[in-house]
């Protein structure tokens, strides 16, 4: 157990007598579309054979952020792909025009043999302050089976490298449900995220996406009840080592939660750098066009790389603003959903009620908040169908 600060157990009025806090701030994704290889799940927009584009990328990326205006930045994350893959000096100098705020969380994605000690030195110059590791095992054939190229030690170094440059918080991403994955295979894996004492933990269902490796192999293809076995393992094991479940897939010890998924599930306002990015403003989602030939030729060219964009009208922004925030220890106002529906749905949402907890703040106590239970969080899509925008 390395934490000293119990997680409330489900039911527990702190985990849920709040609104979501008004004030998340303004987010900026950046995102960097090159990897050494391809796992075999991935469907994001990322390529392995344009590594000669690079350079070329990066100057693109900071006319892009160049020539954007938005708000100081209270969030910044850097994912892909893999930016850890890319030349730290030309990333930083691309990076170091986004605005941010004096305490901006700042997080780098990175691939664990890539992470050392210099690489992080040379991000601090510019105020990064976070990392996320992509440990997804500590299993070697769970590590093959998904198509990852690094070893588990590689993790343990990536972390000791992060601890040496002083850096306080980071984050370990993993995945369960790959062929060939025991359940002990992912408890140990489990086990060994609390042994390294990562403060923010990432740990996704492994998903069949369409037009991947994986999509094309059903006897690789995740089986729903060993996933949730793997979701009550991971979630006991976290809760008993002191981290709190803030959102269905995310884990983090007080103070540790990532600003930019605050601003994400609130519904709020971020800008999107790079191919692929989306941003978001008020009701509006805009979409950058998705490979980096096109992105650096009209950067290059002096013309926008967005892609296309939709204006959500108030009952979408509403109705998608809630499926988020449903998803988090937050929950949704009772008024979300109808009480007949909630009778239905018997163990998989719990009602808070505000007056159960004396921190409250004025607006909470207009009324009490509906949250998943462990049950609900797994089958938080069916849950959410039934939400009233
Ligand atoms: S390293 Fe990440 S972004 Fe790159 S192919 Fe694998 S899962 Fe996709």
């Amino acid at each position: 157990m390395t934490g000293s600060t119990r997680a409330p157990a489900p039911g527990d009025p702190r985990w849920s007598t709040r609104a979501p806090a008004a004030d998340i701030g303004f987010g900026a994704y950046v995102h960097i579309p090159f990897c050494a290889s391809k796992c075999d799940y991935c469907a994001f927009a990322t390529f392995t054979d344009r590594s000669h584009l690079e350079s070329r990328y990066l100057r693109a990326l900071r006319t892009e952020i160049e020539s954007a205006s938005h708000p100081p930045a209270s969030a910044v994350f850097v994912g892909g792909g893999t930016p850890s893959h890319v030349n730290p000096h030309e990333l930083v100098h691309a990076l170091d025009a986004i605005v941010r705020r004096s305490d901006a969380e700042f997080t780098i994605e990175c691939n664990p043999d890539d992470v050392t000690a210099d690489l992080l030195d040379v991000y601090r110059t510019i105020g990064v302050n976070r990392v996320s590791i992509g440990m997804q095992s500590a299993s070697p054939h769970v590590l093959a089976a998904l198509g990852r190229t690094h070893s588990p030690d590689a993790v343990a170094r990536a972390v000791e490298a992060v601890r040496r440059v002083g850096l306080t918080t980071f984050n370990l991403d993993v995945i369960y449900g790959g062929v060939g994955e025991s359940i002990d295979d992912w408890v140990a894996t489990v086990q060994q995220v609390v042994a390294l004492g990562a403060p923010h933990v990432s740990a996704y269902g492994l998903t069949v996406e369409a037009g991947t490796a994986l999509a094309d192999d059903s006897s690789r293809h995740p089986d729903d009840d060993d996933q949730a076995d793997k979701y009550d393992a991971v979630d006991d094991l976290l809760t008993a080592a002191g981290y709190v479940n803030y959102e269905i897939s995310n884990w983090a010890k007080p103070g540790h939660e990532c600003r930019l998924n605050a601003v994400y599930w609130s519904g709020g306002n971020y800008a999107g750098f790079g191919c692929a990015a989306h941003a978001h403003r008020d009701g509006r989602r805009s979409w950058n066009v998705r490979t980096p030939d096109r992105y650096i030729e009209l950067v290059e060219a002096g013309r926008s790389v967005e892609s296309s964009f939709e204006v959500l009208d108030v009952g979408t922004r509403s109705l998608e603003r809630l499926q988020l925030q449903l998803r988090t220890r937050d929950g949704v106002p009772v008024s979300a959903l109808d009480a007949l529906d909630v009778e239905e749905m018997g163990e998989l949402v719990q009602r808070i009620d505000a007056s159960a907890d004396a921190s409250a703040t004025s607006s909470d106590a207009s009324g009490a908040r509906l949250v998943l239970t462990r049950a609900g969080r797994l089958l938080a899509n069916e849950v959410s169908l039934r939400l009233r925008g």
